[in-house]
């Protein structure tokens, strides 16, 4: 059957706004946002804000944000309410509120009508004997009226084994010691995680919940509430998770797991981000790596999805954005490069020809702007803009007795050079190469090199001259000789 033919699916990310996303969150919003595009399917940002002593300002324009720059757009968000109304559950309560009267109605909910002492007795009492605590082992006989002052508690309607299925688990199943008569709605009228998103996931026709494996523990709680409200739960489809260097943990912000947004800052490409994103706890079951956004809507599958937690792995990232930035064009990749508020006389409009001149060899040299801005940094592309200055020692290639050396055959390639008008780097490589082998290429080429650049590293000679050009090129061939010469009177 044509995919498009199917049900409609519908998916949600529903962070919490408790601050910036990492990796982690982002995959997961990823996931579920390619698995409704995979299906014509419909994507929703859901904001769930119900513990309000967590939420951090200005994290749901963060969230929002950190989205838009990887393209994954939702169809419902903040901004763009359904026909159920708001996606952010502080604004919802009066739905949660309906659901639970329903409940209680029914006799499938009630006031919790202990006291916090009260219940610190029979946990301790539970400690004591070595049995673990259940609230529904001291479920009252008798329900008393709800006014909202006291928390409502979920009657768990039957106390059974549960088996379900999940679409990357596989059959789960746990006992009923997982039940228990859970919080709906708290003291302040909030409602708990655990009960506003099933009513969410109900009401937006969430067909797929994508989420971290770490729900699965509380699935049975999940299912008793899917059952007192008589609703079908959706496909569950538990996601790896995103672990920590050394794999003994689920990557956290208190691991250093950065802030999304800083990636763009480092100037790793929306695309790449993606790409890499996409690969991390999913394969296509091909050797393909590289993926543009499109081409993983088109292959994407919930059931390749891993099972075992998935580390970051950095080379690769680095990897992805060189292969994405190679499809800019040599404008657009100037562009990219000098985005941002570095400031370095390479960058300025006054040396746009010779930056433009390096365009190919920053390319080659470079994953991502953030590693360009420190070879800059570090002057290595200094050569570009200023004669450079270093010790007459630097000359000295390594198998030469002397110095001195170097200087009748910097005076060659000065004289092969003198005459020669075809300044670009092919050019020069044809006329200097022969001379270079008949000597020796290490023999010319270091010390011409660091008579253009001044320093150990820096991209090959043949580059630089054309960077330079003719004039600049001569006169710190003779500046080299004269360097040679001084330091020998
Ligand atoms: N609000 C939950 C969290 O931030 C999301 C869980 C879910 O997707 O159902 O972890």
């Amino acid at each position: 059957m044509d995919h498009n033919q199917q049900t409609l699916v519908v998916t949600r990310f529903a962070p919490s706004p408790t601050g910036f996303l990492h990796i982690g969150g982002v995959r997961t919003a990823l996931f579920a946002y390619l698995h409704a595009k995979r299906h014509n399917g419909t994507f929703i940002l859901r904001i769930e804000d119900t513990d309000k002593e967590r939420e951090v300002a200005g994290s749901i324009e963060h969230i929002q944000a950190s989205l838009a720059w990887l393209g994954l757009e939702y169809e419902y968000g903040p901004d763009t309410p359904g026909p159920w109304g708001s996606v952010i559950q502080s604004e919802r309560l009066a739905t949660y509120q309906r659901y639970a009267k329903l409940l209680y109605d029914k006799g499938l909910a009630y006031p919790d009508p202990y006291t916090q002492e009260e219940v610190e007795v029979f946990r301790a009492a539970a400690s004591a004997e070595k049995r673990p605590f259940l609230f529904r082992d001291h479920r009252p006989a008798t329900f008393g009226v709800w006014d909202g002052s006291q928390p409502l508690r979920l009657k768990v309607p039957e106390v059974k084994r549960y088996t379900w299925h999940d679409a990357v688990r596989g059959e789960l199943t746990a006992g009923p010691e997982a039940l228990d008569d859970v919080i709906l709605i708290k003291a302040d009228g909030y409602p708990t995680y655990n009960f506003a998103h099933i009513i969410d996931d109900h009401e937006m026709g969430v067909t797929h919940i994508m989420r971290a494996d770490e729900f699965i523990a509380s699935t049975p709680k999940f299912l008793s509430i899917y059952d007192a409200l008589g609703l079908t739960p959706p496909v569950f489809v538990s996601m790896p998770p995103v672990l920590r260097d050394d794999r003994t943990k689920k990557l956290g912000k208190r691991d250093g797991a950065k802030d999304i947004l800083d990636y763009r800052t480092d100037g790793f490409l929306p695309e790449a981000m993606v790409n890499f994103l996409a690969l991390t706890g999913w394969n296509p079951g091909t050797e393909q790596e590289f993926f543009s956004k499109q081409e993983l809507i088109n292959v994407f599958d919930i059931t390749k999805i891993q099972r075992a937690g998935a580390v970051i792995n950095e080379e690769k990232l680095l990897w992805l954005n060189k292969q994405h930035l190679a499809g800019l064009s040599d404008e657009d990749y100037l562009a990219y490069i000098t985005d941002g508020d570095c400031v370095h006389p390479l960058l300025s409009t006054e040396h746009r020809a010779a930056l433009e001149v390096l365009v190919p060899t920053i390319r080659e040299r470079t994953h991502v702007r953030s590693e360009f801005l420190t070879a800059l940094g570090a002057g290595e592309y200094d050569f570009a803009v200023a004669a450079p200055q270093y010790d007459t020692a630097l000359l000295l290639w390594k198998k030469d007795p002397d110095v001195a050396a170097a200087q009748p055959r910097l005076e060659q390639v000065k004289n092969l050079l003198a005459p020669h008008n075809d300044w670009n780097s092919e050019a020069l490589k044809a006329l200097l190469m022969p001379y270079a082998e008949s000597v020796g290429k290490g023999e010319v080429l270091w010390p011409l090199r660091v008579a253009l650049s001044g320093r150990q590293n820096s991209p090959d000679p043949f580059t630089i001259m054309a960077t330079i050009g003719k004039e600049a090129t001569l006169e710190r061939l003779s500046a080299a000789c004269a360097k040679i010469q001084g330091d020998a009177s």
